[in-house]
C-alpha cells in the first residue's frame, strides 16, 4: 500500500508509421513476416500459470495462401474450460486487491511493448494470419491496441476520481469494485486490437477474465499473450481457451460466478449468447453485465452538393479497405442522380487500379477474405446478383480460391432499395449503390433509416449545411458513429468512441469510460463521525 493520490500519464494516440520504401519499419516488418512465415508455432491454452499444449490441434494458415501452414493452436476440452474458470477465480482476490497504479502499470507497459519491441511482430502476425495489408495492420494491431491500453488507464483514473459530495458530519466514498466473478471475453477475427482490448479493459478495472479468441485470430492472439506476460500481467488474470465456441460458451455461461460477457462478433451469435444468459439467470450469483458490439450495414448518403472527389474516396476506402471486413465498412451507398454517373465512374476507376494479392507485396491494397466460408458466402451473393433483374454488376464479380480466398472488389447497382445486398451484412468487398432522384432526398433519408436492422456507422457527404443538419436529425438513431464528409470507418480511440445500437450492439463505446463503467460495481461507503445516540428526532420534543 503506497500513500498518495497518483496521476497517470496523459494518453496520446500512437503515431501511425508510414512504411515508405526503404524505411526501417518496412524492412523490419518484412523480415519478421518472413521469419514467421517460415517457422511453425504451436499455441497453448493459457490457464493460470500453465501453458497447455493439447493433443487435439487445429491448423493455422494465411487466408491468402491457404495451403501453407503457420502452425497450430490447442483445442480445449471441457475440463480445460473448467480449469480456466477456476484459475481465474482463484486469482480474483489477489488481483482485486492489487492497487490501481500497479494494474495500470502493467497495461501501460504492454502498450509500450506493442508500440516498441513487439510492433513488427504483432503487425506481421496480423498481416500473415488475418490478411491485412501493412497499413491496415499498423492502424489496428500496433496503434489502436496501444491506444486502447493507454486511454483506458486515463479513463479508469477519471472514473475513480468521481466521488459523491460530503455531508455534514459524514464522510462518503465511492469504491469502484470489480465484478464479483469472472468476465468472459469472446472476440472476432477482424481486429487484433479488439481482441486484446476485450480482455484488457475488464482486467484493468480489477476483473479476472476467461478469453475465447476467434479461430481466425489465434496467431496474433498468441502474441497478445506474450506481450501481457512480458508486461507483468499476473498469470490467472487473463486465461485463454481456444476451440469449440459453443462448448466453451456453454460451460462459461452456466457457471454461477459468470459475471459479465464482453463480446464482439456477429449479431446472431450475440443474440444466442444473451438468450443463454437469460435462461441461466437463476444460477448466477449476480446479474451479469452484457456488452456486445455486433454487425452493421453501414451507409454513405451523398447529397447533390457533395464534393465529388471526397465522395469517391469515401466510398473506395470506406467500402473496400481490409476487403470490406470492418464492422464499420460502407456497404450501401445512396447517390443523387445528378452526380451518380460521375461518382460511379470514379469508384470503378479506383477499383480497377487496385492491386490484389499477398500483404507481403506492399503494392497490394487488397488481400484475401478471412476464410472459405466467407469466400463462399460472397460468391453466392455475387452469383445471385448476376441473375437478378433489379441489380447489375458494375465492376468485379470475379473470384478465385485456388491459392487464397480472393474476391475481386465488386460494385453493384440496384434500382431496388431493399435489394438483399442493401440489407444483409456481407462482410466482404461487395458494395451496392442505389441512385435516387435529387428532389427525393428527404424520403431517401427515411429509407436509409429504416432499411437495415443495424445502427452502427454511417456517413453523409455534402456541402449544404441545411442538408447536413437535416440528415443528422433524421438519422439520429441510424448510426452510433455518424460521419460528415468522411468514410464511416477508421474510428480512433479517444477521438471517436465506437459502437452502435439497434441490432449492432449495446453501444457501450469501446475506447471510452462508458465501456469501463460496465466492468465495475460501485460500493458506497458512508462513515458517520459522531453517530446519533438517541432514536428521537427534535420535532418529537
Ligand atoms: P463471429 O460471430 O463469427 O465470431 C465472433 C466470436 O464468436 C468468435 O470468437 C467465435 O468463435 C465465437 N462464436 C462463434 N460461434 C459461437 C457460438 N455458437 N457460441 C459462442 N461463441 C461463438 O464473428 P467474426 O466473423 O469473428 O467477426 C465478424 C463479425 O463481427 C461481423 O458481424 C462484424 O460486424 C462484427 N464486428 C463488430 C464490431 C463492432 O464493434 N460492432 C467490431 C468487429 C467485428
Amino acid at each position: 500500500m503506497e500513500n498518495g493520490f497518483f496521476s497517470v500519464p496523459k494518453a496520446v494516440n500512437e503515431p501511425v508509421l508510414t512504411y515508405l520504401k526503404n524505411s526501417p519499419e518496412r524492412k523490419e516488418v518484412l523480415e519478421t513476416y518472413k521469419e514467421l512465415y517460415h517457422s511453425k508455432v504451436t499455441i497453448p491454452l493459457y490457464i493460470g500459470s500453465e501453458k497447455i499444449i493439447t493433443k487435439k490441434q487445429a491448423n493455422i494458415a494465411p487466408p491468402h495462401d491457404h495451403q501453407h501452414t503457420l502452425g497450430s493452436y490447442s483445442l480445449a476440452s471441457e475440463s480445460h474450460v473448467r480449469d480456466a474458470i477456476a484459475a481465474a477465480l482463484s486469482t480474483r482476490k489477489a488481483w482485486e486487491n492489487t492497487s490501481f497504479e500497479h494494474r495500470a502499470a502493467v497495461f501501460l507497459k504492454a502498450a509500450d511493448l506493442i508500440a516498441g519491441p513487439y510492433r513488427a511482430r504483432i503487425n506481421a502476425a496480423t498481416m500473415l494470419a488475418q490478411s491485412k495489408n501493412i497499413f491496415q495492420a499498423e492502424i489496428d494491431a500496433a496503434c489502436e491496441f496501444a491506444d486502447f491500453l493507454r486511454f483506458n488507464v486515463t479513463f479508469a483514473s477519471d472514473i475513480y476520481t468521481q466521488q459523491p459530495i460530503q455531508g455534514s458530519g459524514v464522510v462518503n466514498r465511492l469504491e469502484y469494485r470489480p465484478l464479483e466473478g469472472f468476465v468472459y471475453a469472446v472476440t472476432p477475427f477482424n481486429f487484433t486490437a479488439i481482441a486484446g482490448n476485450l480482455c484488457a479493459a475488464p482486467a484493468l478495472m480489477g476483473n479476472v477474465v476467461v478469453w475465447k479468441p476467434s479461430d481466425y485470430q489465434m496467431f496474433s492472439a498468441k502474441i497478445i499473450m506474450d506481450i501481457f506476460e512480458e508486461a507483468g500481467v499476473p498469470t490467472g488474470v487473463i486465461n485463454l481457451v481456444s476451440g469449440d465456441p459453443k462448448m466453451i460458451s456453454d460451460i462459461a455461461l452456466a457457471h454461477p460466478n459468470f459475471a459479465g460477457l464482453h463480446f464482439t462478433g456477429s449479431t446472431e451469435i450475440f443474440k444466442h449468447l444473451w438468450q443463454q444468459i437469460g435462461n441461466n439467470l437463476s444460477t448466477y450469483q449476480n446479474y451479469p453485465r452484457i456488452v456486445g458490439e455486433t454487425g452493421g450495414k453501414d451507409f454513405i448518403f451523398a447529397h447533390q452538393s457533395a464534393a465529388i472527389p471526397t465522395l469517391i474516396t469515401a466510398i473506395t476506402r470506406g467500402g473496400f479497405e481490409y476487403q470490406g471486413q470492418k464492422c464499420s465498412a460502407a456497404s450501401r451507398i445512396y447517390l443523387p442522380a445528378s452526380i451518380a454517373d460521375e461518382v460511379i465512374a470514379g469508384v470503378i476507376k479506383n477499383i480497377k487500379s487496385f492491386s490484389i494479392g499477398t500483404p507481403e507485396d506492399m503494392n497490394n491494397f487488397i488481400t484475401a477474405v478471412i476464410h472459405e466460408k466467407s469466400f463462399d458466402k460472397l460468391v453466392h451473393f455475387i452469383e445471385q446478383a448476376k441473375l437478378d433483374e433489379d441489380v447489375e454488376v458494375l465492376v468485379g464479380g470475379t473470384y478465385d480460391k485456388s491459392k487464397g480466398y480472393f474476391v475481386h472488389p465488386t460494385l453493384l447497382k440496384t434500382n431496388n432499395p431493399h435489394y438483399t445486398t442493401m440489407e444483409t451484412e456481407l462482410f466482404g468487398p461487395v458494395v451496392t449503390v442505389y441512385v435516387y432522384d435529387d428532389k427525393d432526398w428527404e424520403s431517401t433519408l427515411g429509407l436509409v433509416n429504416t432499411t437495415s436492422v443495424y445502427g452502427l456507422t454511417g456517413a453523409v457527404i455534402a456541402q449544404d449545411r441545411m442538408f447536413i443538419e437535416a440528415a443528422a436529425n433524421r438519422l439520429r438513431h441510424a448510426a452510433g458513429n455518424f460521419y460528415i464528409n468522411d468514410k464511416p470507418s477508421g474510428a480512433v480511440v479517444g477521438q471517436q468512441p465506437f459502437g452502435g445500437s439497434r441490432a449492432s450492439g449495446t453501444n457501450d463505446k469501446a475506447g471510452s469510460a462508458l465501456n469501463l463503467l460496465r466492468w465495475v460495481s460501485p460500493r458506497l461507503i458512508k462513515e458517520t463521525l459522531v453517530p446519533a445516540t438517541d432514536y428521537r428526532y427534535p420535532y418529537m420534543d
